[in-house]
């Protein structure tokens, strides 16, 4: 597919290439972005995303359900196409709630969860009918009085603050203090408050982190989460039915990074289903992904406005930068800021290469896409491409910051 001499990132690979322009679903970039109307934009891969999903199921045991966590990219058109290709959907806002609602997936494939859901929202998820992922003694007693005005019994399942930590992990969301589920060891005595207050009980929600790339540690934190659920099964008020571990997958971002390994994963998930099996007969076992299932999948595409140089060093300023993404700016959640794969989509290998910067519009040195990096001689009117973009890409970034207009989104 790639000429010799391309950028080497595993991520450009990932697309197809023709005339030295990237495609996405087959259409070349040029064209995209004349029929998007302009720059910049998000486009994301339908192929790409039903292709991830498959090899992911084809890796993972028949019995792992496959979840996704919809606030890694909650564009209405992507959470459809998801909607017909996995198992359930997570949300975790009322807003994401209403997404995931307007889509096929079934009312009862979908769970709600956040350590800060208000009364309305509360309500909102009880008349439809999602499972509610309890976060907290206060948030229980909310849920039973949403239960109780609109006499409907909610179906909760209650997450776990587990004692254990996910290791090597980007964003750690369990073990020790921590603003999400409930301490394990509260635990018990929630679960008879859920019997007294007469809730429909379904199980446990246990999400321990994000964005990690080892297949050994996800595979000994999910062993230990259902090791923890089991060990709480028997204060119960009803037998257990689903059990949502998490998910956690990461993806590669950086140079050096390995894409994960999902030999250790699947592996460890058929000894835990083996478990779940003997121990608590009919329970699903549900994984919940965001960022893997659609990271690799999306782009971003800016414009060069203007190629400038100081001090002998170029930089390529464009129509787009941190406003519309800020994780590749290396504001969302890095401590060093390293470059996102990015290349000159309508030249990838281009006639001259050089070292360059990519910046956007913005008034502050944050607003950097690409430092210093290696890519096509670019001129005015070329476009700048970020890989690695279809997950905390638009919704993860501040886009009133500055006043500019919002980029458009496209599923090609
Ligand atoms: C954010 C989140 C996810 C998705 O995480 P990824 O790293 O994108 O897979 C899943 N579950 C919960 C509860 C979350 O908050």
């Amino acid at each position: 597919m790639n000429a010799p001499g391309l950028p080497s990132h595993a991520a450009l690979r990932q697309f197809a290439v023709a005339d030295d322009m990237l495609e996405v679903g087959g259409v070349p970039l040029r064209r995209l972005a004349q029929r998007v109307g302009g720059t910049p934009f998000y486009a994301y891969e339908r192929a790409h995303i039903v292709r991830r999903v498959a090899e992911l199921r084809a890796a993972l045991p028949a019995g792992v359900h496959v979840h996704y966590a919809m606030k890694a990219n909650p564009m209405p058109a992507v959470v459809q196409l998801l909607a017909g290709l996995v198992d359930g959907i997570d949300v975790a806002s009322g807003g994401e709630l209403a997404t995931a609602l307007d889509t096929t997936m079934p009312v009862g494939r979908i769970s709600f969860a956040g350590p800060g859901k208000s009364d309305a929202e509360l309500a909102r998820a009880v008349a439809a009918g999602v499972l509610i992922n309890v976060e907290s003694r206060a948030q229980l007693e909310r849920t039973a009085l949403a239960s109780e005005r609109l006499g409907l019994a909610a179906r909760v399942a209650v997450r776990i603050n587990p004692d254990f930590a996910l290791r090597r992990t980007g964003m750690r969301m369990g073990g020790g203090a921590q603003p999400f589920g409930v301490d394990a060891s509260l635990v018990p005595a929630l679960l008879g408050r859920i019997g007294q207050l007469g809730l429909d009980f379904h199980g446990f929600h246990i999400y321990a982190g994000s964005q990690n790339l080892s297949g050994v540690a996800l595979a000994e934190a999910q062993e230990h989460s259902v090791q923890l659920a089991l060990e709480l099964a028997p204060c119960a008020p009803a037998p257990l039915r689903v059990l949502n571990i998490g998910g956690g997958f990461g993806v590669p971002y950086f140079p050096g990074e390995q894409p994960l390994d999902l030999g250790p994963v699947a592996a460890g998930l058929q000894l835990q289903l083996d478990k779940l099996g003997a121990a608590a007969p009919g329970a699903r076992l549900n994984l919940e992904l965001g960022r893997y299932l659609v990271a690799e999948a999306g782009i971003y595409v800016c414009k060069v406005l203007e190629r400038k140089v100081s001090h002998g060093q170029v930089f390529l300023v464009t129509d787009g930068g941190l406003h519309h993404h800020l994780a590749a700016s290396g504001n969302f959640g890095q401590l060093i800021r390293k470059n996102y794969p990015v290349a000159i989509g309508n030249r990838l290998r281009g006639g001259a290469r050089e070292l360059a910067s990519v910046v956007g519009p913005l008034c502050t040195p944050l607003d950097l896409l690409a430092d210093q990096m290696e890519m096509a001689r670019a001129e005015e009117g070329d476009l700048v491409v970020v890989f690695q973009s279809g997950a905390y890409g638009l919704t993860a970034s501040p886009t009133a910051f500055l006043g500019h207009p919002l980029p458009a989104e496209v599923l090609v």
